[in-house]
């Protein structure tokens, strides 16, 4: 855990899997947070223990309208955004928003109360890598009008914005560019790859494996990627910052794995590829180790196993 440190702080998607993990371990090292969610895609249930503590405070609003906090602020963590493939077909325009408007609104905040901002971008920056694996030099691939672009093109534009901030206003920034991220605290109904083939094998039901399994993704357990993010938060780095888990696996053997250790009998069943679905994603995690001496602790077998327990204490999903 980091140390102790008795700053102010504001987290942007307070309630969600990052953020509410985020605002728990800077409460127990000491920090004053103030969180802010719409509750679009968080949940109360993630800030539980936060709204127990007395230096929490819980600001329920969209910062796409405007973000109304008083005082002065060492830091802002925006990490507000739904993440899910499945949210950019369901939400898109939130995205697009909380992605544009969201994040200028956060930068001036920042900017106004003289706080360093961390702004959680995404390995969807790369795209569909055309380097493996993607180093924070690589610009990228991605396509400006597919089913992914509304959440590509904002986490690129809110690179961009943050930068220009760091260079127009000279504030101080981090940029972690996060890449597959599981753990507690993700919704049963999220969609995305870890929560889904969970809780469909704790159901009984056949794991839904998109295309033919082969495409691959680097999974991060979400206490290495928080610890990552408070890391370079602490840091002086203001180039982006790749956090992630170098270990790569195709999805069929993420669906193996699920299978083995919930001891499902329901197989798997494929269904269409979505578009632009990356085929390989794996980060070059070399600037992190060297510059932030971080590195993830926690393999797929031991976080599945985390992961799985969370979500039976959850019991049944509802279809
Ligand atoms: N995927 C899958 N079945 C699912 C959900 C996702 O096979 O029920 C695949 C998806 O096509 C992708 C990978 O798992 O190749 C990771 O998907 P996820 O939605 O978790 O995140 P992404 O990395 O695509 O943003």
């Amino acid at each position: 855990m980091t140390n102790s440190t008795n700053q102010r702080i504001v987290v942007t998607g307070a309630a969600g899997m990052l953020g509410s993990q985020i605002v728990d371990m800077l409460l127990s090292r000491g920090d004053t947070v103030i969180g802010i969610d719409n509750f679009l895609t968080g949940a109360t249930a993630n800030l539980s223990a936060a709204l127990a503590h007395p230096n929490f405070e819980l600001i329920s609003a969209d910062i796409s309208d405007g973000i109304e906090v008083a005082g002065q602020l060492d830091a802002v963590l925006h990490l507000a955004s739904p993440a899910s493939p499945l949210h950019f077909r369901t939400m898109p325009l939130e995205i697009l928003r909380v992605g544009s408007t969201g994040t200028l609104n956060a930068l001036d905040l920042a900017d106004r109360t003289g706080a360093t901002f961390l702004f959680a971008s995404s390995s969807e920056v790369y795209g569909e890598p055309e380097v493996h694996p993607q180093s924070e030099s690589y610009l990228g691939n991605v396509n400006p009008l597919g089913e992914r672009s509304c959440y590509d093109e904002s986490k690129r534009f809110g690179e961009a914005a943050t930068d220009t901030y760091r260079r127009d206003r000279d504030l101080d920034i981090r940029i972690a560019r996060i890449f597959n991220t599981y753990g507690p605290r993700n919704r049963a109904d999220d969609g995305r790859v870890v929560p889904n083939f969970i809780t469909q094998a704790l159901a009984n039901k056949p794991l839904t494996v998109f295309g033919d399994g082969s495409q691959t993704r680097s999974y991060c357990y979400l206490d290495d990627q928080a610890e990552g993010l408070l890391l370079l938060l602490k840091s002086d780095v203001t180039a982006p910052v790749n956090i992630g888990n170098p270990t790569e696996h195709t999805v069929l053997h993420l669906a193996e794995l699920v299978t083995e250790m919930t001891g499902s009998t329901a197989g798997i069943v494929s269904l269409p590829l979505p578009q632009n679905d990356p085929v390989r994603r794996r980060p070059d995690i070399t600037r992190a180790r060297e510059l932030l001496g971080w590195n993830p602790t926690v393999d797929l077998p031991e976080g599945l196993e985390r992961t799985i327990d969370y979500f039976r204490t959850l019991g049944p999903v509802a279809d």
